[in-house]
């Protein structure tokens, strides 16, 4: 056996569990580490108190005056903490997360310090932000960016390094981040929103989008993640022959969780408190050492935040526990990938969740409107939903029979088909008592509060109705959920703002009753939104045809996906509802599609190595053998060694026609790389790395694994699949 591999299990199976002390309650423990409400209550002046909260609640401007109390406050309460820096923390378009440590420290003369963090600290940096992406922005404009205080998700201590989170701009104003494009869609939606709701309560102030994740991930012990180049170098395996047992018993997602994973989550559960991010659920995933972790939901824009936090948290308990954490949506072939539902609704000020039914006739009416709405919304924009999901690695995951398929569709349940089924068939125009009575009684009155247990939950579904909120699950676990949301918030905004519209028209020029106007527009909705509804098995072939017939796009990798994002209606859709510009838009997808023809790249290149350096000098050794053993054979035995030798010498054939197969492909992949790396257009390229680089991924993997079943497992280098997920 190869010295890493036999040193990675060594390790492995010595692994005693790591203490964790839990000796607070949890709910004592929650924020503690975070500069939220109460702390501030505690810290600030009453004027600064009622400045942050203003522009928390209402988006005013804190001024100069307000921002240096709070700066100071915060410096007050961070140093009691034993902090010694701060960081503005944004969400650059690649990556997960950004920080740049600043002291507090400072010289004073005289060789003398102090500790200093005034108003412009906190309000404004500028990193040199040349290193990050910005899709030709910066090219174009000024060269440098700046980050700004997002006072609605509040200051963190991270280790002993006080988090400010901000956004991201170029100095011309265009947003170099992810969360910025994410404020703005908020921003859009509570107004959409709020106009709506006035036709059923007109103390509603403002409307929010909350957003609860579910975060799938993989747990593997470090020494054997680390004995493969490939999990190090890209988060998944490229080859590895599938173990003899995998997920089919499903024992893994019904037992009990395992004690070392159970120390790593308790840790992970303990700092997630901390840092006042309300982690709930944990429990086993269908793979084996694959487990979920999610939180109670939150305000979107806090709950993205949390998440990417999240993200990166995990990786640093893991090492703490010898664990490597795998965010990759596929970390390994023929197991179930990870994803990250994205559970999302809208509510009121006034404590009213708008996706969920209500008691009474007028506030059912109030639900059904945001629910058509929204999946008039999804209806409209299906190809852009799926584009903002794109990526290399969630590629393997869309349209692989375990996760949505590539097709966005809705699923709402047979009740509320029913009710939309009845609402189809409202007259046009003015409606009679009667049927006004009818519609109050037997269809809005009738939708029960309780639809949760109702909801036969479709699993199958990339987008379903789940009781009280909508449940996108086609997200990819490594994802920043800004993405998604940003998408999903400003399609239902613009919807919403077509809505109002629509209802004020017939209100006024046909002189329609209000809930006339209501009910006649949403007839329209229902009518015109039917192919995106789908109740059946998104992961049959059949559907794949029906999708077809009835129009909805199915692009299954990311560079067809990605160009939604760029199609004349997704642009005028972001300037229209002022979440992005022309050119904020273009710069998001020439990232993303750079990003893409890097991951294939990386990806080929480790491929090529770890095929032409470590499988076939391997397979060459235990053919050496072989041949020796062979040779002996005849030695001893003569013209009789055939009959002895027969098995042998099919195998040293065998392998020799995989060795060679394997270094043709390898050749012929790294000649349509070079090609693909002449293409200047960024679509063209990432074109040819999908379709012509990366189709002999799979080509070299075959024989590579076919060769792992035939040598000597002793000899063989690579820590395999029964090793990396049945390890404890
Ligand atoms: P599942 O059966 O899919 O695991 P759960 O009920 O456990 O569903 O909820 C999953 C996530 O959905 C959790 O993060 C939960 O807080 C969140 N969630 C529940 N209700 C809402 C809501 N109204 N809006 C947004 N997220 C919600
Ligand atoms: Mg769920």
């Amino acid at each position: 056996m190869s010295k890493i591999r036999f040193q990675a299990l060594a390790q492995t199976l010595n692994r005693k569990p790591v203490k964790v002390v839990e000796d607070s309650r949890r709910s004592d423990l929650f924020g503690e580490n975070v500069f939220n409400e109460s702390t501030m209550r505690q810290y600030l002046t009453k004027d600064a108190f009622e400045g942050v909260m203003n522009a928390i609640d209402h988006g005013t401007k804190i001024d100069r005056k307000i921002a240096d109390q709070v700066s100071s406050a915060m410096k007050e309460w961070a140093l009691s903490k034993g902090v010694t820096h701060y960081t503005h923390w944004f969400q650059p378009l690649t990556g997960a997360t950004a920080e740049k440590h600043d002291a507090f420290f400072e010289t004073i003369g005289g060789g003398m310090a102090i500790e200093k963090f005034g108003g412009s600290q906190l309000v404004q940096q500028e990193p040199d932000a040349s290193s990050f992406p910005n899709g030709g922005i910066r090219n174009t404009f000024e060269a440098r960016g700046y980050t700004a205080w997002d006072p609605t998700s509040p200051a963190f201590i991270y280790g002993t390094t006080l988090s400010i989170p901000t956004i991201f701009v170029s100095y011309t104003g265009e947003a170099l981040d992810n969360k910025t494009p994410l404020l703005r869609a908020l921003q859009a939606v509570d107004s959409a929103a709020t106009a709506v709701c006035k036709y059923f309560d007109k103390n509603v102030k403002k409307v929010t989008s909350s957003l609860g994740w579910e975060q799938e991930y993989f747990l593997i012990d470090k020494a054997l993640a680390d004995s493969r180049p490939d999990i190090t170098l890209t988060g998944r395996t490229l080859l590895g022959h599938s173990s003899a047992k995998g997920q089919q018993l499903d024992d893994h997602y019904f037992g009990s969780i395992p004690s070392r994973a159970l120390n790593f989550m308790r840790d992970l559960e303990t700092e997630c408190m901390l840092l006042g991010i309300p982690v709930k659920t944990r429990h086993n995933e269908v793979a084996p050492n694959q487990f979920e972790l999610a939180p109670i939901y939150e305000e979107s824009n806090l709950a993205v935040d949390h998440n990417s936090l999240l993200m990166d948290l995990m990786g640093k308990i893991a090492s703490r526990h010898h664990f490597k954490v795998l965010l990759h949506e596929k970390p390994f072939s023929g197991i179930n990938g990870s994803g990250k539902h994205n559970n999302w609704s809208l509510s009121t000020n006034t404590g009213v969740n708008l996706l969920a039914p209500g008691k009474t006739p007028m506030s059912n009416l109030q639900f059904l409107t945001f629910f058509i709405n929204t999946i008039k919304a999804v209806n409209d924009y299906e190809e852009l939903l799926r584009a903002v999901i794109a990526s290399a690695s969630n590629d393997h995951r869309l349209g692989a029979n375990e996760a949505p398929p590539a097709i966005i569709s809705v699923f709402i349940g047979a009740q509320l088909t029913k009710v939309l089924a009845e609402l189809e068939g409202v007259t046009n125009g003015k409606l009679s008592p009667q049927e006004k009575t009818d519609l109050k009684l037997n269809v809005v009155g009738k939708i029960p509060d309780v639809l949760l247990d109702n909801t036969d939950r479709n699993r199958t579904s990339p987008f379903a109705f789940t009781g009280n909120k909508f449940e996108f699950r086609a997200v990819g676990s490594t994802a920043n959920c800004a993405k998604p949301m940003k998408v999903l918030n400003t399609i239902v905004a613009k919807q919403l703002k077509e809505f109002k519209i629509e209802v004020d028209a017939l209100i006024k020029t046909k002189d329609l009753k209000k809930d006339e106007a209501i009910f006649n527009v949403l007839r329209e909705y229902i009518k015109a939104s039917k192919k995106i509804l789908f109740e059946g098995n998104g992961y049959g072939s059949a559907w794949e045809k029906e999708a077809k017939k009835r129009g909805l796009s199915n692009n299954k990798t990311t560079p067809e996906a990605l160009k939604a994002k760029i199609s004349k209606k997704s642009i005028a859709l972001f300037e229209e509802m002022n979440v992005m510009s022309e050119i904020e838009t273009r710069a998001r997808y020439e990232i993303e599609m750079e990003e893409y023809i890097m991951r294939i790249q990386i990806e080929a290149r480790v491929l090529g190595d770890i095929a032409g350096n470590h499988v076939v000098p391997t397979a060459v050794r235990y053919q050496n053998l072989l041949i020796k053993n062979v040779t002996g054979l005849k030695d001893i035995f003569g013209k009789d060694f055939e009959k002895l030798a027969g098995d042998q010498i099919q195998l040293i054939k065998q392998i020799s026609a995989h060795i060679e197969a394997i270094h043709t492909k390898i050749d012929k992949m790294i000649n349509a790389r070079k090609k693909a790396n002449k293409i200047e257009n960024v679509e063209t390229k990432a074109e040819a790395y999908c379709f012509k680089v990366k189709p002999y991924f799979d080509e070299i993997r075959y024989h590579c694994d076919k060769l792992e079943l035939m040598v000597d497992d002793s000899l063989w280098p690579l820590t395999k699949y029964r090793e990396l997920l049945f390890s404890r």
